[in-house]
């Protein structure tokens, strides 16, 4: 008899591998509650989901002690359906969706924390800041322009690519900028790598890794 599924086994592993400082957002997308529940029952409490309409289906299903994280593009008339319980948005691309969020949070009688996503691929991705948006968005912040959200730090995704210098490039750019934001005041969380490059994205200075497949498997059955 097997003592331990595949899932617990591959989450064990990955969790043991990670530097005390690194914290892992354990990614459910697509997979069902009992996959999640599973992985809770080891003891991860934060759990990351890119699409709004999943997340507000298995909210309600799951210990209310789990902390979701937002990863995915987020329409501005969506954010009033996760503004009670989100965690933290992580996908923070536009000033029009930070205006947004902070009007729900104050709704909700909350701060809600977020992440600053940054363009840093060099494929043309769709979502993401560029790095003066991101240098003007947190300068508005600092200067009081979101009182009801805590903008806790950024978050980026590699070129999708085989060549480690690329993607080593890429993660050290933000790393610069996540040091540059830092020294007008202090951000907490560094959100980058996934199942094929944490390693990399942690070498590189992150202290927040998302990471899906290396956990649940291939989403390719869906
Ligand atoms: C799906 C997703 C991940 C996790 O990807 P894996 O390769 O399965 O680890 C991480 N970040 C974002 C933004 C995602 O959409």
């Amino acid at each position: 008899m097997q003592k331990f599924s595949p899932i617990a086994e591959s989450y064990q592993k990955i969790k043991t591998g990670l530097p005390d400082n690194v914290q892992l957002v354990a990614v459910s997308k697509t997979h069902p509650k009992e996959m999640i529940r599973e992985v809770y029952d080891l003891g991860q409490r934060v759990f990351g989901e890119n699409k709004v309409q999943e997340l507000i289906e298995k909210h309600p299903q799951l210990p209310q002690d789990i902390q979701w994280h937002l990863i995915g593009h987020l329409q501005t008339n969506k954010v009033k359906y996760i503004a009670p319980f989100i965690d933290m948005i992580q996908s923070v691309d536009s000033e029009k969706l930070l205006v947004e969020i902070d009007k729900q949070a104050e709704k909700n009688h909350r701060k809600i924390k977020v992440l600053l996503q940054v363009k840093i691929a060099e494929e043309d991705t769709k979502y993401g800041l560029e790095v003066h948006e991101t240098k003007e968005l947190y300068l508005d912040y600092l200067n009081g322009k979101f009182p009801n959200i805590i903008i806790s730090g950024l978050m980026g995704m590699a070129t999708f690519t085989e060549n480690k210098n690329q993607v080593r490039k890429e993660f050290t750019f933000l790393k610069h900028l996540f040091d540059q934001l830092s020294s007008q005041q202090k951000l907490d969380t560094l959100s980058m790598g996934m199942s094929d490059d944490y390693p990399l994205a942690i070498e590189c200075g992150a202290n927040s890794v998302r990471i899906g497949s290396a956990i649940f498997g291939s989403r390719e059955y869906l």
